[in-house]
Formats: C-alpha cells, sequence, structure tokens
C-alpha cells in the first residue's frame, strides 16, 4: 500500500508517517530525512542538497525524484511505502505517478494534515531543528504554499485524499488517520 503524507512544514506529517511505518510494518520514506543524513555524511549528494536544505527552498526535482526511485526499488519497498515530504511539486507528483504506473501500483491514500500558519511557527521553532530558524520557517511556509499547496488541486479528482485536522496531541492525529484509513 503507497500512502502519500501530505501537508505544510510542521503539521506533524513526519511524526505521524514514522507511527504508522511502526505500527502498520509499511516501510517509510523521508525524503528530508535522506538529505539531512546526506549532509550529515558529506557525500556528494550532501554538498548538492545543502544549500536548499538550509535555506528553506526545494532540492531540485530531478534529484529528488532520483532518490525516490532508487529506494523504491529496493525490496523493502516491494509490499509499499509511506512516503513523507514527497511530492512536493507537480513535476515530483507526475514523476511519482510513472514511477508507479511501471511497477503497477498506484498511491492508496493521500493524507493531508492541516494545522494553522501560527501554530506551525510555533511547533517548528520547539523543535529546535538547523532549518528551523524563524526566516527559514517562513519561507519554507511560502514555498509550500506556492510549490506544493497546488498539489492539492492535481490529486482533488482522485478520491484518494484523506483530510486530517492536526491540532491535537500525536495520538489523537493518530487515531484520527487511523481511523480513516480503515
Ligand atoms: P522535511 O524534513 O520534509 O521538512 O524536508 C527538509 C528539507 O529537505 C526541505 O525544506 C527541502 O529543502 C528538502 N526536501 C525534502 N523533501 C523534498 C522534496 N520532495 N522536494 C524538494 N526538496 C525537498
Amino acid at each position: 500500500m503507497i500512502i502519500v503524507m501530505f501537508g505544510a512544514p510542521g503539521v506533524g506529517k513526519g511524526t505521524q508517517a514514522a507511527l504508522l511505518a511502526e505500527r502498520k510494518g509499511i516501510h517509510h520514506l523521508s525524503t528530508g530525512e535522506a538529505f539531512r543524513s546526506a549532509i550529515a555524511a558529506g557525500t556528494e549528494l550532501g554538498k548538492t542538497a545543502q544549500e536548499f536544505v538550509q535555506s528553506g527552498g526545494l532540492v531540485p526535482d530531478e534529484i529528488v525524484t532520483g532518490i525516490v526511485e532508487e529506494a523504491m526499488a529496493k525490496p523493502e519497498f516491494s509490499s509499499g511505502a509511506i512516503l513523507d515530504g514527497f511530492p512536493r511539486t507537480l513535476g515530483q507528483a507526475q514523476a511519482l505517478d510513472l514511477l508507479l504506473n511501471a511497477q503497477g501500483k498506484a498511491i492508496a491514500h493521500i493524507v493531508n494534515i492541516t494545522v494553522d500558519n501560527e501554530e506551525i511557527v510555533k511547533r517548528m521553532l520547539l523543535r529546535g531543528r538547523q532549518d528551523d530558524n524563524e526566516d527559514v520557517i517562513r519561507h519554507r511556509l511560502h514555498v509550500y504554499n506556492e510549490q506544493t499547496a497546488p498539489l492539492l488541486e492535481y490529486y482533488a479528482g482522485s478520491g484518494k485524499m484523506i483530510n486530517i485536522a492536526g491540532d491535537a496531541d500525536i495520538e489523537t492525529v493518530y487515531a484520527r488517520i487511523e481511523e480513516s484509513l480503515r
């Protein structure tokens, strides 16, 4: 089963993706985590991704889709995947459709978590990640609105969108997601 975790940065999709992965036994792929570990390891990918991640911009589509294609070809993803932070642009969504089509697969659910913008800024400042200072956070929200939010329209007709209010504690939001996946 392919599940896409969708939402602005800071809505808790990474946390919920990790919980779903653990409790449902489906492998989890976070493109943000892939970039952070490549940056920490100082690989070529890390060097290329660094400036985009640190400024809160998006890593170019070809690089991101390359990583996802490579990861999804691994045996642990043969039975499904929880995609966290991907796709983030129309180009990525189209690349994902092509990739899944070629494998005879399809997205089962798109879990769209929503949280009020000011609450997001508060949460992200508490999280204290390196790319979480206020200017970068506001830039990331802007990038989300410009480049990622339009995907809601791309997927609107698919009948796969599940809207989840993310304005509660972790277990409450998890319960909402689990309920809606039944
Ligand atoms: P995240 O952990 O999902 O918040 O991602 C952290 C950062 O990694 C983002 O701000 C982007 O710079 C980069 N990133 C992660 N996923 C993508 C993606 N699908 N497309 C482009 N950039 C991405």
